[in-house]
């Protein structure tokens, strides 16, 4: 049966990590907080930051850069905006038509055009990654900056390194250029939603007619199902360069639709979200969940993804 749709529900343990943050004020950068339905506040990573990461995938793990268009060739932002031939189109279907064709990013990943005014949502969505309340912990650390004004030469190179806030305090006195400051790092079991729509791919979502082939749409597919490999597998967000997370374990159940109806969420926040999962599956035609309990598993049943074929349109 060719895939519809495909739901990527996990649970992911990252340790000490700092994956993204509100934003620094002074010289303390404050976690992302948000609140759940319950009114409990915990950790969050936004589906901004997943979503950019696996779209990076999606540009790195193409080696020839010419399936992408201007602006995603250099990986920026504007996409099918920036794309001339988008642009000098006499109606927002041929805009469309080109926009899609030209390029695997701007159709896998969605984009906004200005002139003539089009719109793609992207084929790949992610939720908020949420820390388990139970299951989150969070630290401030104070780290500093030596200065290294009149200090012999071979020492004259910026150092970080982590001390105690005791420490800090009199160091500061002894070097008034030095700086102080505070980073969070969090530890937890996340959850993660993600849906990836195979059937829009190459899909012209004005005119609903799809503008490239069997071959091209499964070689999009294949990509995208490899990003989310990467993704998991190397998830680089925010801090990385000094606090790269060290990922212990995810877990979880990819639920897949085989046929026109949308494969279902059910965030795995829910303790039992798996025996939800198995009861909606039994009781629809057409959906299957496959599970994995590490990495190399989720691997191997993303590969196994990828041998199938599409589902498409029946269109008149
Ligand atoms: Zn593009």
């Amino acid at each position: 049966m060719p895939i519809f749709e495909i739901s990527l529900l996990a649970r992911v343990t990252w340790n000490l990590h700092s994956l993204n943050n509100e934003g620094t004020i002074g010289n303390v950068t404050e976690p992302r907080t948000v609140v759940l339905a319950n009114g409990v506040k915990t950790d969050g990573i936004s589906g901004e930051m997943l979503k950019h990461i696996h779209a990076f995938y999606v540009w790195l793990l193409t080696e020839d850069k010419s399936y992408f268009c201007e602006a995603c060739q250099k990986f920026h932002p504007q996409k099918a905006d920036r794309n001339r031939e988008v642009k000098r189109s006499d109606s927002p279907e041929k805009a469309m038509d080109k926009a899609v064709a030209s390029c695997v990013l701007c159709d896998l990943h969605g984009f906004l055009v200005q002139k003539p005014t089009i719109s793609r949502p992207s084929t790949i969505e992610f939720g908020w990654a949420l820390g388990l309340p139970a299951k989150t912990h969070r630290g401030i650390h104070i780290h500093a900056r030596h200065s290294m004004e009149g200090r012999p030469a071979e020492e004259a190179e910026s150092r970080e390194e982590d001390i105690d806030e005791k420490v800090a305090e009199e160091k500061e006195t002894e070097v008034t250029a030095q700086m102080i400051y505070h980073r969070p790092t969090r530890s937890g079991v996340y959850a993660i939603v993600s849906v990836f729509q195979p059937w829009r791919i190459g899909l012209n979502e004005i005119n609903y007619r799809y503008v490239i082939n069997e071959d091209e749409r499964k070689f999009r597919y294949q990509l995208g199902l490899n990003a989310y490999k990467a993704s998991f597998m190397r998830t680089d967000g925010a801090m990385v360069s000094t606090r790269l997370p060290h990922t212990e374990n995810i877990e979880g159940i990819i639920v897949i639709s085989e046929r026109n109806f949308p494969s279902p969420v059910i965030s795995p926040m829910d303790e039992f979200f798996d025996k939800i999962l198995e009861e909606i599956v039994k009781r629809n035609n057409g959906l299957q969940i496959r599970r994995f309990s590490n990495l190399s598993q989720l691997n191997l049943l993303l590969d196994d993804l990828m041998k199938e074929e599409l589902f498409k349109l029946n269109m008149p």
